[in-house]
Order: structure tokens, then sequence, then C-alpha cells
């Protein structure tokens, strides 16, 4: 599981291990907490700053070739992941965290 993917936030590659996946469903993104859902992905780092250059660039739309709908029940979903995954010590949610706090 050292596969490299591209995180549609900051183009970086990087293990995808260290990213998470989204995947569109009915217009909208899931995050898809195993990596299995059926379909095309979009990888991206679990930071709201890669989230919000993702939305920016209309990324996730192109990564997954459909166009979505970034509604404000995604964002919730996406900042939920990064609390779920907080026990994940990269350090970049890391330093998310403390400036959250
Ligand atoms: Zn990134």
């Amino acid at each position: 599981m050292d596969a490299e993917r591209t995180c549609i936030g900051c183009r970086s590659r990087d293990y995808q291990a260290s990213l998470v996946r989204f995947v569109a469903r009915n217009g909208s993104v899931f995050f898809d907490a195993h990596g299995v859902e059926a379909g095309r992905g979009a990888w991206i780092h679990p930071t709201v700053q890669c989230f919000e250059s993702a939305l920016t660039r209309k990324a996730f739309g192109r990564a997954l070739r459909t166009t979505v709908n970034i509604t404000a029940e995604a964002r919730e979903v996406f900042e939920r992941t990064l609390t779920h995954i907080a026990s994940v010590p990269l350090h970049q949610t890391k330093a998310e965290r403390l400036m959250d706090n």
C-alpha cells in the first residue's frame, strides 16, 4: 500500500496512506474511508489548505470527471474527516489542529 497519488489540492505527489479519497455520488462528493468505492477517486491531503485550494481550482470536478457541487454539507464531511483521522501523525494536520485550538 505504498502507491503514490497526486493531491488535487497542492498537486504534490504523496503516498496513498497520507491522502484521503473522495468519490462522486449524485453530484456531490463523499469521503471514501476505505479507499474501495468504485469509480474515479479524488485524492487529497487531509488538510484545510489543500481542500480550499482544490475548491478554488475546481479540482474535484476535474479529478472525478463530473460536475460536483461542493455543498456546505460536503465541507462539513471534510472537516469531520479531518477530525476523524486526526490521530494520524501527519505534520500538516497537526499544525492545523494547533491553529484550530
Ligand atoms: Zn495537498
